[in-house]
């Protein structure tokens, strides 16, 4: 038969599947002894239970929780509903597998109606009895039949000011007429208050239960990526009571500061109040500290059941208790949430202290929170009360306030006047590059976590929000509207990259400085990892910061990258457009020298550590001008007729550029641009090497899908190299010619392609854009939909769809090792730095994850939680 009902007495820490969390640490600590008041806890099969059969309640819950009453008052000697003069009392609390704070729903003191109060009133006095009466009544009213709260203060107000006195100096025939009026407001909603104690309870219960589906849980559980299907558990227990006299109270306190990590108390209650009084914020609590002059012997005690507590958890725990005429009670405790900076701290002191292992310090941090110790934060307080604007993708992590402008070039001219600037586009492109560098933060009202701008923008460590649809952006009239709110350049605003939230004006921010601590877990981190981490990255700037952040080397430069300054951008222009060989030429020879400068400086960034140049791969007309305006400035500057060179721009234009000419298409239509490139590579490495430098070029070709086009590549790449040893007098050295694996096509002929590759490297982004069949530019549009239809749970382009993506990677692993065992295989899409998609990679056995700079430190400690779980 299915137990639905425990004892504190019955459960343990391990249960907290059935038990909720609440529900099992009330009975952890019941066995470690510490003056917990006795209850039981209701299951979350229970309520999972109830919710698909409602009558399962009246047909055989009821009589199990009659029982348990029955229990509890032998237990405590007292009665729930009879006549012994020592009245039990209950709380009815809900409480889930995972903590979802103030998100479903408690009452307290129940079990009073009028003739209990006023037994209660003789028990104990008058203006205690009828506040926890009134307590009851409101929660009630609150929990089991949404009669708003509020309702219930404005008649305890009118009332006081009718009577002309403070509630607390009622007589018996005042705090009875309030009751009548509390019970008035029941009846204008056609509700009745149940006087039968055990009725209360029913009806509590089947509210906590049915608060488990209500909006805001939902909602906090989509966020936090809790199940729907969990259930909550519901905890009863005996009252104790904070609000008996003045030697009483409650409080919550922390066993360490969740702000700073410190290993101080960190809390604080109230004298004479109930359980929620201090949350709500009617009165100021007093700090904790503060209890040691008022009661020293209860706060020393505080700290005693603090210390088992932390102590058996081996966590910082979060705890609630209550002081009832002097004696200490503990409530509840639970792991304490906490900063991210908090959170590596007491990690660390706590594995000093002997308490936990290395291994452990590394699981308790999440690398979610990693961000949050290289980026700045707003400030708490100031977010919530910040004006908010609208909502887009947190494509970028970091929040920044600024000046609202809407071109790179009035980035450029508004920083120049040591002015912040956060500049709005549709969408950003190449040409923008300048701009964003300048950029406090990069807003766009179009395209999803793997645009230009959440791309771009990653890398460099720049805060961005992409795709914010409700954003209309107008270039031209230099406005955006939001609903009926207009904002010009000029006006600020502020963007928060974690959450993808954009409010008006200036907020401020931290930085929170904790380098050193960040560093010992990562070192810690690297010793376990198995899979390695490298970064994407093609500016020394970029690099210098990975490798500050501890890459394992480059997983890909991506080169057009490089091409984007104004200079560069007009050289590729001229060679896009060239009429003529000698204008080819002349481009290609400037481009030659751009890169080879590139390259000289990058292979010395990265010394001895592995770097993987990837040859150009958007599509041309991505580099050209799009409007006629800077069609006729290009026209001039390449000395060419406007009319031709836009006809000329229109012929380049595909319909669907993405599958059009680009990656290797291009690299077998222009060899000469990839000729180009690997002798930038080549000549830059050649250098290197004669100077002493231990180098070995790598150089990846993107969009393979077939075998004959990377042979056909790899061979006028071979003959090059050959030819540029020879040119220049150099021994031959080792090098490696690789491919992206990013369509479909190439994953199933895995064991084709290994034979001509001497490393692969999944580019998620566009192998998850070709299985899905979703443009990784516009996903931003509906992934919405797809998620509120439960047809999406997540968006692939930012962890990795095991099903389907997964699978493919899968088979093109097997096929390729069969042919290569020892084939080095890497992922540089934005997946690879998503920490909940990197245990996957460990298990389909890559050898390295590559993720935009600022991604490193979180990629590191996610390698090492991958391996520490396998290990477990
Ligand atoms: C990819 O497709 O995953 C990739 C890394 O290449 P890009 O994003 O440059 O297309
Ligand atoms: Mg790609």
């Amino acid at each position: 038969m299915t137990k639905w009902i425990y004892s504190f007495e019955e459960g343990s820490a391990k249960a907290n599947d059935l038990l909720g969390g609440k529900g099992a640490n009330l009975a952890e600590m019941s066995h470690l002894g510490l003056p917990v008041p006795p209850g039981f806890t209701i299951t979350t099969k229970s309520c999972i239970h109830y919710l698909d059969h409602p009558d399962f309640f009246d047909s055989s819950l009821k009589e199990e929780v009659l029982k348990a009453v029955a229990q509890l008052e032998d237990k405590t000697g007292k009665s729930f509903s009879g006549e012994n003069p020592h009245l039990l009392l209950v709380s009815v609390r809900s409480g889930a597998k995972f903590s979802m704070p103030g998100m479903m729903d408690t009452i307290l003191n129940l079990g009073l109606n009028d003739q209990r109060a006023q037994l209660l009133a003789k028990e104990t006095n008058l203006d205690f009895a009828y506040n926890c009466y009134r307590r009851l009544l409101q929660m009630f009213a609150d929990v089991v039949y949404g009669i708003d709260k509020g309702l219930f203060d404005d008649q305890l107000a009118a009332f006081e000011q009718k009577q002309n006195k403070k509630v607390h100096d009622f007589d018996l025939a005042q705090q009875q007429k309030l009751i009548q009026h509390y019970k008035t407001l029941y009846s204008k909603h056609k509700q009745e208050f149940p006087e039968n104690p055990h009725e209360q309870l029913y009806a509590a219960i089947q509210a906590v239960f049915k608060s488990w589906n209500n909006k805001r849980a939902r909602i906090y559980r989509e966020l936090h990526q809790i199940p729907h299907d969990l259930g909550t558990a519901v905890n009863v227990q005996a009252m104790v009571f904070g609000n008996s006299d003045q030697t009483s109270g409650t409080g919550v306190c922390f066993t360490r500061n969740p702000a700073t990590g410190e290993a101080e108390l960190f809390g604080e209650f109230l004298l004479h109040a109930q359980g929620e009084d201090v949350v709500a914020g009617v009165r100021t609590p007093e700090p904790i500290a503060a209890l040691k002059e008022i009661q020293p012997e209860t706060y020393q005690a505080f700290r005693d059941y603090a210390k088992i507590l932390e102590n058996h958890y081996k966590d910082m725990q979060d705890i609630e208790f209550t002081i009832e005429k002097g004696k200490l009670y503990i409530l509840q405790t639970r792991n304490g949430k906490r900063t991210a900076k908090a959170s590596l701290k007491i990690a660390l002191d706590m594995v000093d202290q002997g308490l936990i292992s290395k291994e452990e310090a590394l699981l308790r941090v999440a690398p979610s929170s990693i961000s949050q110790l290289i980026h700045p934060v707003f400030e708490e307080t100031a977010l919530e009360k910040a004006p908010f604007l609208a909502q887009g993708l947190p494509a970028s992590p970091g929040a920044a306030s600024g000046q609202i402008v809407f071109t790179a070039d009035r980035a450029k001219e508004i920083h120049q006047e040591g002015k912040k600037v956060i500049l709005v586009r549709q969408e950003t492109s190449p040409e923008d590059i300048e701009g964003m560098i300048v950029s406090q933060a990069i807003v766009t009202s179009q395209g999803g976590m793997t645009s230009h701008a959440a791309v771009v923008a990653r890398g460099m460590g720049t805060c961005c929000v992409a795709g914010c649809g409700e954003l209309t952006i107008s270039e031209e009239n230099k406005s955006l509207s939001c609903g009926s709110l207009v904002l010009r350049e000029g006006d600020l605003i502020s963007v928060d990259g974690y959450s993808g939230r954009i409010y008006r004006g200036e907020l401020p921010t931290v930085l929170v400085e904790n380098n050193q601590d960040l560093q010992r877990l990562l070192a810690w981190a690297d010793e376990v990892a198995i899979l390695q981490v490298r970064a994407n990255a093609e500016t020394v700037k970029d690099l210098t910061t990975a490798m500050n952040f501890g890459a394992k080397g480059v997983g890909l430069a991506r080169t057009e990258h490089m091409f984007f300054g104004q200079e560069r951008i007009l050289e590729m222009r001229r060679l896009i457009l060239a009429d003529s060989e000698e204008e080819t030429k002349e481009a290609l020879t400037r481009l030659l020298d751009f890169q080879e400068e590139d390259f000289y400086q990058m292979f010395q960034t990265v010394q001895d550590k592995p770097m993987i140049v990837r040859l150009l791969d958007p599509p041309m007309h991505e580099f050209l001008p799009k409007d006629s305006q800077e069609i006729v400035a290009l026209a001039s500057k390449l000395k060419k007729s406007p009319d031709k060179l836009a006809e000329r721009i229109e012929s380049l234009q595909e319909s669907n550029p993405m599958l059009g000419h680009r990656g290797c298409r291009l690299g077998i239509s222009k060899p000469e641009i990839y000729k180009m490139q690997t002798e930038a590579i080549f000549r830059s490495a050649i250098k290197l090497h004669q100077e002493g430098q231990q180098i070995k070029p790598e150089i990846m070709v993107p969009l393979i899908a077939d075998q004959k086009e990377l042979a056909c590549i790899k061979e006028y790449l071979v003959q090059h190299i050959e030819q540029l040893f020879k040119q220049y007098g150099q021994e031959p050295f080792p090098y490696e010619i690789g491919t992206m694996i990013e369509l479909p096509r190439a994953c199933l002929t895995a064991d084709k392609l290994a034979q001509e590759a001497d490393f692969f490297s999944f580019g998620t982004n566009d192998l998850t854009q070709m299985t899905y069949g979703f443009s990784r530019d516009d996903i931003g549009k509906f992934i919405g939909q797809y998620k509120d239809k439960d047809i999406l749970s997540f968006d692939p382009f930012q962890k990795i769809d095991r099903e389907g993506v997964g699978e493919l990677m899968r088979i093109a692993i097997s096929k390729a090792r069969q042919v290569k065992p020892n084939l080095t295989i890497g992922i540089c899409g934005e997946v690879g730095g998503d920490p909940s998609s990197i245990a996957f990679f460990q298990d389909i056995q890559v050898t390295y994850v590559s993720c935009s700079p600022y991604r490193v430190p979180a990629a590191r400690l996610a390698v090492a939680q991958a391996a520490l779980q396998t290990k477990n």
